[in-house]
């Protein structure tokens, strides 16, 4: 392998440019050439592309977001647009690629290495942390970070007006950032994707918060909740039910993608891309790269995309002590 592509793909998460700058640099340290490609999958078809060198990563291993911005790419799902980005990593001179991105961005890698043969290793980036092979994913630990901040914030004003707050956080399929802000932060209860606690359960237990001498309560629900109400509905169905609670709700957004990556973050993508550069030039394809255990190590994309990150439920019991 003598020119190794790179690029940032789906969702984009703190701490891609971290992992970025890391592959840019392990090349350099290698005497490997290294070329990024705009926008993920788009970029490669459409013949984005740039030469990077150690010196086209200075100052951003503390940014949110990615320099070579992030795409869902509809053009990847066809045939010839995979045809027409092999081309271009063969015009480049490309020959193995690094993908950073989610599991829709391993599910387009494996399905591009299957017909055109490039040796891809991907390197796990999403805040949703619902990638199997590795305990966390890539800005995870800074979205988590972001949201407790935000619901401390929340808890001010909750407390102060005797309010009730639903803080809908992201997660449509996973409640790994609903399960541990929601203990981080102290909350009520949490409402994740995972575990149906139903609506009745939800009262009883705000009734009885209320009854010990509560006078605010947060909830934090995972959007994917499948309570089978929006945050809205479930904050109506609230207020009739219970009548003493004063309920609101946030939705906290895309403020969870931003922001600088925390250490954590940093150093995980630092360790995780330099694995990924350092498989390459071992001759291994095909493969994610993760952390288990605080030891890096790599599992094939199959495994990764077959496999299911599943939620620590314990945490569920934790919490529910922890409101008493
Ligand atoms: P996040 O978890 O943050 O959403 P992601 O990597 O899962 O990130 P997706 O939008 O699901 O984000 O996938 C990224 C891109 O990968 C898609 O826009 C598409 O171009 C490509 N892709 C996903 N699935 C396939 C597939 N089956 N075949 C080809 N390409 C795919």
């Amino acid at each position: 392998v003598r020119r190794i592509g790179v690029m940032t793909s789906g969702g984009d998460s703190p701490g891609m440019n971290a992992a970025i700058r890391a592959v840019v640099r392990t090349c350099a340290y290698y005497h490997t050439e290294c070329v990024g490609y705009y926008r993920g999958y788009q970029g490669m078809i459409n013949g984005e592309s740039v030469n990077m060198n150690a010196r086209s990563v200075r100052n951003i291993i503390n940014q949110g977001g990615t320099i070579l911005q992030s795409a869902r790419s509809k053009g990847f799902l066809t045939e010839e647009g995979r045809a027409r980005a092999a081309e271009n990593l063969k015009r480049d001179g490309v020959d193995a690629m690094i993908l950073i991105g989610g599991d829709g961005t391993f599910r387009g890698g494996q399905v591009f290495s299957k017909e055109h043969g490039f040796p891809l290793i991907g390197v796990p980036g999403t805040i949703d942390n619902d990638i199997y092979g590795t305990n966390y994913a890539i800005g995870y630990d800074t979205a988590l970070n972001t949201v407790v901040e935000a619901i401390d914030k929340i808890r001010d004003t909750a407390s102060s007006h005797n309010r009730l707050f639903f803080v809908e956080v992201m997660g449509r399929d996973a409640g790994f950032i609903a399960l541990n802000s929601g203990i981080g932060a102290g909350a009520e209860e949490i409402l994740i994707p995972e575990e149906n606690l139903g609506l009745e359960r939800l009262l009883d237990s705000l009734e009885r918060s209320r009854r010990a001498g509560k006078t605010s309560s947060i909830v934090v629900v995972s959007e994917g909740d499948k309570i089978g109400k929006n945050v809205f509905e479930l904050a109506d169905y609230v207020k009739k039910n219970l009548p003493n609670y004063d309920a609101r709700v946030t939705v906290l957004g895309h403020i969870q993608r931003g922001g600088r990556p925390s250490c954590f973050d940093r150093v995980l993508a630092s360790r995780l891309s330099v694995k990924a550069v350092e498989l390459l030039l071992d001759g291994k394809k095909d493969l994610m790269v993760g952390m288990l255990n605080n030891e890096i190590v790599s599992c094939s994309l199959d495994q990764a995309l077959k496999g299911k990150h599943n939620i620590n439920k314990d945490l569920l019991r934790i919490s529910e002590i922890l409101s008493t």
